[in-house]
């Protein structure tokens, strides 16, 4: 570990007016893949990136006799890791035969954004994760053994209370440097559990900026030996899941009377429960039990400040008469282009 201090001599030689591009794409498990391009000149807009590509086999994307994958540039971000003029380059995976790979879920999110862009639709979701030792236990907990009960570890204080402050602290830092629209953090019920908000943000720049927040979620632990987990329920038992709850608004639930525009979505959510249920994460049965503030996963149900629901509509809002609602179903690990857009899909139809 000698090398680490004097990294930091290299890390601020000069470039010599050249860029590092690290291209971040999503691969076939719902973790985040990245590599670097020199480029020659600093650029302000994705439209003067290259398309690139990789070896899909190594990934699971592609079979190993047509191995390549495309990755296409769809947006940038300021690198907090780099710094100076380095950016960060989110892609989308596409075919040689000019198909969206398999595993590219954002190229139909993103039409269907457009097709009802008119709606104006505002999203914002709450990412909750959990940190992992390098032996795969959460962070801090004892070894082969538990914590206390859950109770002081919600938004908890001081020693034994929290684990893992500098971490959560150094991403939510990575994330304003990289101007992902990241809106608050809270150590959550389970401790080792963490949550973060990104939103509101328009359309398919919700998929978007989640995305990115999870690499730098990623790469920041990285940097400090922990493993980061979106499994929806990490310890089986009497220890809250994690989700991803989609809070939800457009123009016209904004509007003043919205409360009838939200209460008709209810309607067709609740006769689109499954399909939605289908692409909003693997293992959320273990979560969905309508125990731990979750709803249960067969039926459909919403309430004002309700969290033993599918849907919980703030209490605010039917004060007010208009706002946003809460889909609490998406479990952690879902993918947020699938979520937002067959939310799109339910309330307007498809693309
Ligand atoms: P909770 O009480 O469920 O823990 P949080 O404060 O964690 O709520 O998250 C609330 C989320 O709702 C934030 O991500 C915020 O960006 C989002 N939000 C607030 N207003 C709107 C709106 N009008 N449309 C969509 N999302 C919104
Ligand atoms: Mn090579
Ligand atoms: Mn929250
Ligand atoms: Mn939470
Ligand atoms: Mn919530």
């Amino acid at each position: 570990m000698g090398g680490r201090k004097q990294l930091l001599k290299y890390l601020s030689l000069d470039q010599k007016g050249k860029v590092l591009a690290e291209y971040v794409w999503i691969d076939a498990v719902g973790g985040v893949r990245s590599k670097t391009k020199t480029l020659f000149k600093p650029v302000t807009s994705v439209n003067e990136l290259p398309e690139w590509n990789f070896d899909g086999s190594s990934t699971g994307q592609a079979p190993g006799d047509d191995s390549d994958v495309y990755i296409r540039p769809v947006a940038i971000f300021p690198d907090p890791f780099r710094q100076g003029d380095n950016i960060l380059v989110l892609c989308e995976t596409w075919g040689p035969d000019g198909t969206p790979n398999k595993f590219n879920f954002r190229h139909e999110a993103a039409k269907l954004m457009e097709a009802h862009a008119a709606q104006q639709f505002w999203f914002g979701i709450e990412q909750e994760y959990t940190l992992l030792d390098a032996d795969g236990w959460p962070y801090g907990w004892p070894k082969g053994g538990f914590p206390g009960p859950q109770g002081p570890y919600y938004c908890g204080v001081g020693t034994g209370k929290v684990y893992c402050r500098d971490i959560v602290e150094a991403h939510y830092k990575a994330c304003m440097y990289a101007g992902v629209l990241i809106s608050g953090i809270n150590a959550e019920v389970m401790p080792a559990q963490w949550e973060y908000q990104v939103g509101p943000c328009e359309g398919i720049e919700m998929g978007d900026h989640l995305w990115m927040s999870r690499f730098l979620l990623h790469r920041v632990a990285e940097e400090f030996g922990a493993r980061i987990s979106f499994s929806p329920k990490p310890v089986p038992g009497d220890w809250n899941g994690a989700g991803l709850h989609t809070n939800v608004s457009t123009a016209g639930t904004r509007a003043e009377g919205g409360m009838k525009h939200i209460l008709a979505a209810m309607a067709k959510l609740e006769a689109r429960h499954n399909e939605h249920i289908a692409v909003y994460g693997e293992g959320n049965e273990e979560r969905l039990t309508g125990r731990h503030e979750t709803g249960s996963i067969d039926k459909f149900s919403y309430g004002v400040a309700d969290r033993g629901g599918s849907i919980r509509i703030p209490r605010q809002c039917a004060k007010e008469d208009k706002g946003y609602f809460e889909d609490r179903r998406p479990a952690s690990n879902a993918d947020p282009y699938q979520v937002t857009g067959i939310i799109v899909e339910t309330l307007c139809g498809g693309a």
